[in-house]
């Protein structure tokens, strides 16, 4: 018997997801400004927004990878294992970027434990260059 693996990203969006990370997001509001990148607080409108226009993105490689999208937070978090989130307001760099940006964190966290915020992500933006 012969079985195929389709091993891929697979973009969702799960608005219980969603809602989870606004809730976060206002919890720990004050926490993630410290980190000086652009952090997008909860707004309906910008929910709504999601849950009909997906970002365009055909982006793929050779990992089981769950990206969710995300209408609150920093541009992009990962969760490991295999889970990373996307935020299109963030306009400073594109969806495809973060993507790989947030994979590569998943693909490291072994290394960086201990690190700051700041060690993390000069760390990954050295493995960035290497890709
Ligand atoms: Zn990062």
């Amino acid at each position: 018997m012969i079985r195929f693996f389709l091993i891929m990203i697979t973009y969702k969006y799960n608005l219980l997801k969603d809602l989870q990370i606004q809730l976060e997001v206002l919890l720990h509001w004050r926490e993630l400004k410290k980190f000086n990148v652009p952090v997008y607080y909860p707004n309906p409108w910008e929910t709504l927004k999601l849950i009909f226009i997906r970002p365009k993105i055909d982006y793929q490689c050779d990992k089981d990878i769950t990206c969710y999208w995300k209408s609150a937070g920093t541009g992009g978090s990962y969760f490991p294992p295999d889970e990373i989130y996307v935020c299109p307001r963030e306009k400073s760099y594109t969806v495809e970027e973060i993507v790989k940006h947030e994979i590569i964190h998943l693909e490291h966290e072994h290394e960086v434990q201990g690190m700051t915020h700041e060690e993390k992500e000069a760390y990954v933006i050295s493995k960035e260059n290497t890709w």
